[in-house]
């Protein structure tokens, strides 16, 4: 059975001994010593099964891939009648039109329209099962800048034994990615912090850090730092490869990061054996991780700047420790590096450059006239991400590369309209939100006040 170790331990022995296997490490989230789950080993895919992913759909190859991390603890039949469940929606790989290699893959026909659908529908299901077995009550805490709590609400909602606690930053959501949330009531609570989304994520580590919370309530995580996050975000790099060439050449992948869950999904798959060249994980403005590839010392941006790709708002990327990790380092959740990581090892495999509003604004007009390509915000960091690394890299202009799409534009219908002038069409499960009553709370940003709320409304 595949354990999991946790990224704070491996230097320090008094930890050690903290393996799990993947049960456990779903339902803590976190590890005890506020480090984050990161395979032992990663199970390696020979090339004979590689080429066969290109006649599998995107279920099947998501089975092939999970299985290897939930051997010994989901059989297999339940794991693949999960994938076939999870995955019911188009995942379309687009050619540009008019280049010979590049593609976009859409990530965003999920339920809720963002790719965080992609890893929360299946976490959820696995959270389920666990939950099930064990007859535990457990409480997810999540704090959100928009999309991962539309996608975890939605992927919980009306999953026994599991409660759902959100926070937003009051005034930082659009009002589409608060209906997703406010709406669907039952299991799932929103609450709106009076306060940025620093602020819901201080609340959210406090409330696992603290001790009579942890005596009372069974708490857990959505967000990024859960590995049951990251593990099914690694089965698109490997569908999409094999659509385009079969799993036998190298293929970049340009991935727009906030949190870098997504760019880490990338890295399992390379170290599964996926080919890739290169994984480009381009920010906005939040730009401290370029900046520590350029310089070798790490910096987190305090406050978070406030850019239009707002999902990607994020100073402190709590997956870097896992990253840092996988390159011998060590980075705890404070962002001290403790053990350099091999940086000419990490920059042979990914690159990354910031990438401005200005720029991300000009890349989604420019790609709209020039390829008929509509993109919002996140993608277009992407896009514009590749062009920054092809500028560097002239002779690698014919490896086939694929920008990810981490959201549906008709999320953002203001920004599309100002700059192309058109609305984009919404999908079903947007422009029906606009008629559903809402219900959240509303909050100052105040540990206490929130530590009561959470004692009075799990216990009652
Ligand atoms: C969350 C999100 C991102 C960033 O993904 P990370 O895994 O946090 O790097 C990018 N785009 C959209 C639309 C998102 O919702």
């Amino acid at each position: 059975m595949l354990l999991f170790y946790s990224t704070n331990s491996n230097y320090h022995s008094e930890f050690n001994h903290i393996k799990v296997n993947l049960k456990e490490a779903l339902l803590n989230g976190q590890a005890p010593d506020r480090g984050l789950y990161m395979p032992e080993s990663f199970p390696t895919i020979s090339t004979e099964e590689l080429y066969s992913y290109s006649q599998k759909t995107y279920p099947e190859i998501a089975y092939q891939i999970l299985n290897r991390y939930t051997e010994g603890i989901i059989p297999k039949e339940t794991l693949y009648s999960l994938c076939i469940d999870a995955y019911n929606f188009e995942i379309p790989l687009e050619k540009v039109r008019g280049t010979t290699s590049n593609y976009i893959l859409r990530l965003d026909r999920g339920p809720t329209a963002s790719f965080k659908d992609f890893a929360a529908r299946m976490m959820a299901r696995m959270m389920s099962l666990f939950i099930c077995e064990s007859n535990e009550e457990i409480t997810i805490l999540t704090a959100t800048s928009g999309d991962t709590g539309a996608a975890v609400a939605n992927a919980f909602h009306n999953v026994p034994g599991i409660k759902v606690i959100i926070l937003f930053p009051l005034k930082e959501v659009s009002e589409r990615q608060r209906k997703q949330m406010s709406t669907l009531s039952g299991n799932i609570t929103t609450i709106a912090i009076k306060g940025k989304f620093d602020d819901c994520q201080a609340l959210v580590k406090k409330a696992f850090a603290d001790t009579q919370l942890k005596k009372h309530i069974k708490l857990s995580s959505a967000n990024s730092i859960n590995i049951g996050r990251l593990l099914p975000q690694s089965v698109y790099y490997f569908y999409a490869a094999s659509r385009i060439t079969e799993c036998k050449a190298p293929v970049v992948f340009s991935v727009p990061s906030g949190n870098f869950g997504d760019m880490m999904g990338g890295m399992i798959a390379m170290k599964m054996g996926l080919p890739i060249a290169q994984i480009l994980a381009p920010v906005n403005g939040n730009d401290s991780f370029p900046n520590y590839l350029k310089c070798g010392e790490y910096q987190k941006i305090e406050p978070s700047r406030n850019c239009i790709s707002n999902a990607m708002n994020v100073g402190h990327p709590s997956n870097l420790a896992r990253l840092i990790s996988l390159f011998g380092g060590q980075m705890n959740e404070k962002g001290e590096i403790s053990h350099p990581a091999d940086l000419t090892k990490l920059k042979e495999k990914v690159y990354s450059v910031s990438v401005s509003d200005d720029e991300t604004q000009k890349t989604i007009i420019s790609v709209w006239e020039k390829y008929q390509l509509l993109l919002e915000p996140h993608g277009a960091v992407g896009w514009n991400g590749y062009q920054r690394w092809l500028e560097i890299h002239p002779e690698r202009k014919d490896i086939p590369a694929i920008c990810l799409e981490t959201a549906h534009p008709a999320k953002f219908p203001q920004h599309i309209r100002e700059l192309l002038g058109i609305i984009p069409e919404a999908p079903l499960s947007l422009s029906s939100l606009d008629s559903l009553s809402e219900h959240y709370k509303t909050m100052d940003s105040d540990f206490d006040l929130f530590k009561q709320y959470l004692l009075d409304t799990v216990l009652k």
